[in-house]
């Protein structure tokens, strides 16, 4: 297609971008350098707003106003009910803001404007009050010891955290760390992708007007390799939560070790399977595998890119798969009408066309789509392989974006084989109406969520992340609490006996 077929947007809603410093210690300031870079909008190419550029310098001056707020202020030393209390406003402020914050994220991520008013911004809300509810029942346990002791553990919050977040869900995976930190009572340094810091400055905003004093939530928007890399290995982070790509989290990995130890979790790339078995409706199923793969551009961590069905539907659902494909309409993320935006920046939008080209050099089939959608901004249409063997580089890479391959598979057990050659394993979705397949296959699969007959079913109280190269640590649920606690064990005699 070309840009005539693109859905414009009726209205953008009024875009005052009123943040583009760097704010530490309570305060936006600029970085020492005094560098900006430009943020870009997706949808034209074209730049929208400087941004303060922070370093080495930067981060060395957020890290030692989180440490005094650790060492010295208010924040770790409340009661958790107070916290709380702080952090329901924080969440009541959000939601005084949703369509400004959303538009932000359309702006700066080519995110569905829709979605991000009716679900992402409301729900990193709802986040913060999910994590508030646990700030006062965070407590360790009298332990039964086998000598005459008295021992107990006490759960302290860990320290100053670096949070790494990633520009595909700027607002929901700057939450999901966020939150939890929170509640914990640590005190934060957030480097938010550099595709994407507008949400995260106005969070900040949000955060002090909320009460949370200054120093405890830090944002030094940066680059990689400069800022985000100073906070991993900074000697006075005592953790660092990363969320992208599986090359990045080895660096931050290595980072963490070279320097002073800091305990790392990591949520990385996927090359999620969905396996639909020959019991399947065949149109709920090609929704689903639809929405895994083409929902947010594709630009999912656990996006379903790899479709697993079974042989006896294959055909009839080729069939189906391509008539609903059409579904998916490109167009610009403000138009209510638009199910696919442009994908968050050239480089992400040559990555991605890249790899369909090598899936067309390799000799996969091309079912439908593998074109750029429009003449200006970062569109591509939504895309299919079939034919596909295990060896080209579009079954094996994480591609994010708008890309699914197709494979037929012939018995549970090969299905089950398929689904776990690779070496990620963050998610997985199963379809059939057989509690015996449900059961086996999910406990067959090496990975982190598995979604049977549904797919991103998330929640507050649900773990996600990965096995095997997709990371590991959880976010999300009281695990995903537990990460930003650590525990100390406290031990004296019983009685007053002689030691
Ligand atoms: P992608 O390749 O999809 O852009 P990345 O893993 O590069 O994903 O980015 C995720 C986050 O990690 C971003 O905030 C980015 O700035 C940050 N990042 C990139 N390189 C490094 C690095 N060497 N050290 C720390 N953080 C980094």
């Amino acid at each position: 297609g070309s840009s005539d077929d693109l859905t414009f947007p009726l209205e953008i809603p009024p875009a005052k971008i009123r943040f583009t410093k760097l704010f530490i210690g309570g305060e936006f300031v600029d970085s020492v350098s005094g560098k900006t870079f430009e943020t870009i909008d997706p949808r034209t190419g074209e730049a929208i707003a400087s941004v303060s550029e922070g370093d080495k310098e930067d981060i060395d001056l957020a890290v030692g106003a989180a440490r005094r707020a650790f060492d010295h202020g208010p924040w770790p030393r409340l009661p958790g009910a107070a916290r709380a209390k702080i952090m329901h406003k924080f969440a009541d402020l959000i939601d005084q803001h949703i369509e400004e914050l959303a538009t932000l994220d359309t702006l700066n991520a080519g995110k569905l404007f829709s979605w991000g008013k009716a679900v992402d911004i409301p729900s990193v809300a709802n986040t913060l009050r999910y994590f508030a509810g646990a700030a006062d029942k965070i407590h360790g346990q009298v332990l039964k010891m086998s000598r005459e002791l008295h021992a107990y553990t006490l759960l302290e919050p860990i320290g100053v955290v670096g949070l790494i977040i990633p520009w595909n869900f700027p607002s929901t995976m700057f939450f999901v760390k966020v939150s939890p930190a929170l509640a914990a009572g640590c005190t934060m340094v957030v480097k938010p992708a550099e595709q994407t810091p507008l949400s995260a400055l106005f969070y900040a905003h949000l955060a002090k007007e909320a009460g949370i004093p200054d120093g405890v939530i830090n944002v030094v928007n940066g680059f990689g390799p400069t800022a985000g890399a100073a906070l991993t290995s900074h000697m006075n982070v005592d953790k660092v939560s990363f969320t992208g790509s599986t090359e990045v989290g080895r660096k931050v990995m290595q980072a963490a070790a070279a320097s002073n130890l800091k305990t790392v979790s990591l949520e990385l790339g996927g090359k999620s399977p969905l396996l639909i078995f020959d019991d399947a409706d065949i149109d709920q199923a090609a929704d689903l595998a639809l929405l895994g793969v083409m929902h947010n551009k594709g630009e999912v961590c656990v996006a379903g890119s790899r479709v697993l069905v079974q042989e006896a539907i294959y055909d009839e659902f080729v069939k189906t798969l391509v008539e609903k494909a059409k579904e998916w309409v490109v167009g610009d993320p403000f138009h209510p009408n638009s199910r696919v935006g442009p994908q968050v920046d050239k480089k992400q939008y040559e990555k991605v066309m890249s790899y369909i080209e090598h899936g067309k050099r390799e000799g996969a089939t091309l079912l439908t789509g593998g074109k750029p959608a429009a003449k200006k901004g970062y569109y591509i249409e939504p895309t299919v392989f079939t034919d596909v063997t295990d060896d080209m580089m579009i079954v094996k890479d994480e591609i994010f974006g708008p890309v699914m391959v197709l494979m037929k598979f012939k018995t549970m057990e090969d299905g089950i084989r398929a689904a776990n050659n690779t070496r990620y394993g963050l998610a997985a979705g199963i379809v059939t109406k057989s509690l015996d397949t449900a059961n086996t296959v999910s406990r067959s699969i090496r990975a982190g969520v598995i979604w049977i007959n549904c797919y991103f079913a998330f929640d507050n109280d649900c773990p996600f992340g990965g096995y095997k190269s997709s990371g590991f640590g959880r976010d999300e649920g009281m695990v995903g609490l537990q990460k930003y606690l650590q525990v100390k064990s406290v031990v004296t005699p019983l009685y007053n006996s002689p030691w």
